[in-house]
């Protein structure tokens, strides 16, 4: 097979060959912002960019992946106005700036381990970088693109000619209809690098700079962060779609504007999870934490499967129905994958696997379409005419993207059994079952049997009903006995 990896490119609004710019593919993931739980819409972006990761590894490509912490200066607008986020959080909860950073940035964490993304190779914290920071903005004062004004220093839009051309902004529109809180600013599109603390409030964070004391702008956080650990042009720069118009087109503009080189080659965006009401977003408070699917005994990885269901550039709603479907399905996948390769040693055949995997490669490198690479392990699943050992190789460089665990099936297990003459019961699980229910089983599936011995066929399809709406399933075995097939604990 042709493995040629097509990646969607904001920058072009196209399909694209990808082709590293470096030995080692530069990959630049906008980070968290500790300020509160991320949320399950959160991890939809984090989940598309390890994909994204593990796609270009699988190609062999080496791959330097950074994700920044932001812990200081985004604003509650991305227009530069309003208060810092941190410095919020922690009077919302009555801790330091300092304590909620490292309270969330530990959480964040945790929830990335649970959902089995890989982590980073550089996770760089903004505070740690002011200095970096401090340096990019001095460039820019060099090539005379800033201006002073009485709350910072601004980034002047007008400097830098092409700033709308990245995400289709109309500048007859930005200066006519605009509703941004002008202040002190030039034009409505200019924003901050570096602004200074408020003359009557005491900031916990602030650092002293060429222009007095302050802190940075969001902004320029992430493009001392990439260009720091990564070579320019930074080969792919990730984000959610929120970030296309103002956060990654003012990041293009300071680097551009300062280096004259172009700052990244693909540009990628996750579309947003919403809700039936709207749109998830921590600001708007009522979100979906990872905690709270983890609280109601869902495992974090049929989340992980769930967000498969769309493809990234297109909008998923979050619902609990569908979340548990994604459960369902993914027990489903692992205790039939389970039976088929328990016991067998993966096929050294590297020709027969790849056959197999056609369909999930291909879907995988046309732009990451996750809905067509599961429907093809599915077939892979599906298919009873393919050899375990060559299923099993398969199933291992399937999960080696997808990362779901696909071997962590349980084995069935007899949990009850009662001997009678027209048969035996018999009830298997995966997991735990109390007793009483075992037994309870037991008696409604015999008298079944005896219903249908008496040709009391209404009371035998009602036993059968009662014990589908407790989710067992009776399978009637060619030997005369009864399986009842419960999911269990
Ligand atoms: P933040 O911590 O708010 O800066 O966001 C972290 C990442 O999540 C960014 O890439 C955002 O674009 C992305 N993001 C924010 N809200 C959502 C959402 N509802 N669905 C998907 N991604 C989101
Ligand atoms: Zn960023």
């Amino acid at each position: 097979m042709n493995k040629k990896l097509y990646l969607y490119n904001t920058a072009s609004r196209k399909k694209e060959l990808f082709e590293p710019q470096h030995d080692e593919v530069g990959l630049y993931c906008c980070g968290p912002t500790v300020y509160n739980y991320a949320h399950v819409g959160n991890f939809r972006t984090y989940i598309f960019e390890d994909i994204l990761k593990r796609t270009l590894l699988s190609l062999g490509h080496k791959v330097k992946h950074v994700v920044n912490i932001t812990d200081v200066g985004h604003l509650t607008s991305d227009a530069d106005s309003g208060e810092d986020k941190m410095e919020k959080g922690a009077q919302r909860e009555g801790k330091s700036v300092w304590d909620i950073a490292a309270f969330y940035t530990e959480k964040f964490m945790e929830n990335i381990h649970d959902l089995h993304i890989s982590d980073a190779d550089v996770w760089p914290k903004a505070t740690d970088h002011i200095q970096e920071m401090i340096d990019c903005i001095k460039a820019l004062e060099e090539n005379g693109i800033t201006y002073r004004t009485s709350d910072g220093i601004y980034f002047d839009t007008t400097k830098f000619p092409t700033y709308c051309d990245f995400a289709g902004l109309d500048p007859e529109n930005l200066e006519a209809g605009s509703r941004v809180d002008m202040g002190e600013k030039k034009n409505p599109t200019d924003f901050a690098l570096w602004k200074f603390s408020p003359k009557d409030v005491k900031r916990q964070m602030e650092w002293d700079s060429p222009w007095g004391k302050g802190f940075p702008g969001w902004h320029i956080e992430c493009s001392a962060m990439s260009l720091k650990y990564l070579k320019q042009p930074i080969d792919i720069h990730c984000g959610g779609i929120d970030h296309i118009r103002i956060h990654h087109t003012n990041e293009i503009a300071q680097v551009e504007a300062a280096s004259n080189k172009q700052y990244v080659r693909f540009w990628l965006h996750g579309e947003f999870l919403v809700l039936d009401k709207g749109k998830m977003a921590k600001s708007a408070g009522g979100f979906i934490t990872l905690d709270k699917i983890k609280e109601k005994g869902i495992d974090p990885l049929a989340y992980k499967l769930f967000s498969y269901s769309a493809h990234y550039r297109t909008p998923l709603t979050f619902s609990w129905e569908g979340l548990q479907s994604a459960e369902n399905s993914l027990n489903n996948l692992r205790s039939l994958i389970l039976k088929e390769t328990v016991g067998v040693q993966e096929s050294k055949d590297a020709k027969s696997v790849e056959a197999v995997l056609q369909d999930f490669w291909q879907a995988l490198y046309d732009d990451l379409n996750m809905p067509k690479a599961t429907a093809a392990l599915w077939e892979i699943v599906r298919n009873t005419t393919i050899e375990p050992s060559i299923k099993k190789a398969a199933y291992l460089q399937i999960d080696s993207i997808l990362a779901l665990d696909l071997f962590a099936g349980k084995q069935e297990k007899v949990v009850a059994a009662s001997s009678m003459d027209g048969g035996d019961v018999r009830v298997v699980s995966t997991g735990d079952v109390s007793d009483e229910i075992a037994q309870e089983i037991i008696s409604m599936v015999t008298e079944r049997k005896l219903a249908r011995k008496n040709k009391d066929f209404a009371l035998a399809d009602t036993l059968r009903d009662k014990l589908k709406a407790m989710q067992v399933e009776v399978k009637d075995m060619p030997d005369g006995s009864t399986e009842c097939v419960v999911a269990g604990k």
